[in-house]
């Protein structure tokens, strides 16, 4: 029997967590991925996208899905490939949060407003310890 392992609003965020379940030899699957990409808000109204396992390897599966949320997983990768997770490019802080323009803000709300599919993903990121803002991706140097 199937069991819901974790909810998703953003589908592929769901598929990633399959695929490194699955990597560990987990049958998981996605379920109402298709919600998402037909009905944005309609799909945030159902909860989203559920990554499914069964029964017997949810403990295995919440194990691994832990370490995906803590970010456990990740800095092995970025160890792996010699790469740091994002930073101030100012001071180096890693005491971050993310913001959206004004304007990106509006045209996001546009976008449900008018209930396009799949709404665009393009964050800036706030240094709270110096104030720096860059994009994403412009931190690495
Ligand atoms: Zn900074």
């Amino acid at each position: 029997m199937l069991v819901t392992l974790a909810r998703f609003l953003d589908p592929w965020e769901a598929y990633i967590v399959q695929a490194r379940l699955q990597a560990d030899g987990i049958p998981a699957t996605v379920a109402f991925a298709h919600h998402a990409i037909v009905n944005w808000p309609m799909a945030v109204a159902l909860g989203g996208t559920a990554v499914q396992v069964p029964s017997g390897c949810l403990t295995q599966a919440s194990k691994i899905l832990s370490q995906y949320q803590t970010g456990a997983l990740e800095s092995e990768l970025l160890e792996v490939i010699g790469s740091q997770r994002e930073h101030c490019p100012g001071c180096g802080s890693m005491n971050l949060r993310q913001t959206m323009q004004l304007r990106q803000r509006i045209v996001a709300a546009a976008v449900v407003l008018l209930f396009a599919p799949f709404p665009a993903k393009r964050c800036t990121f706030l240094c709270n310890d110096c104030g720096s803002t860059w994009e994403w991706g412009q931190g690495d140097g």
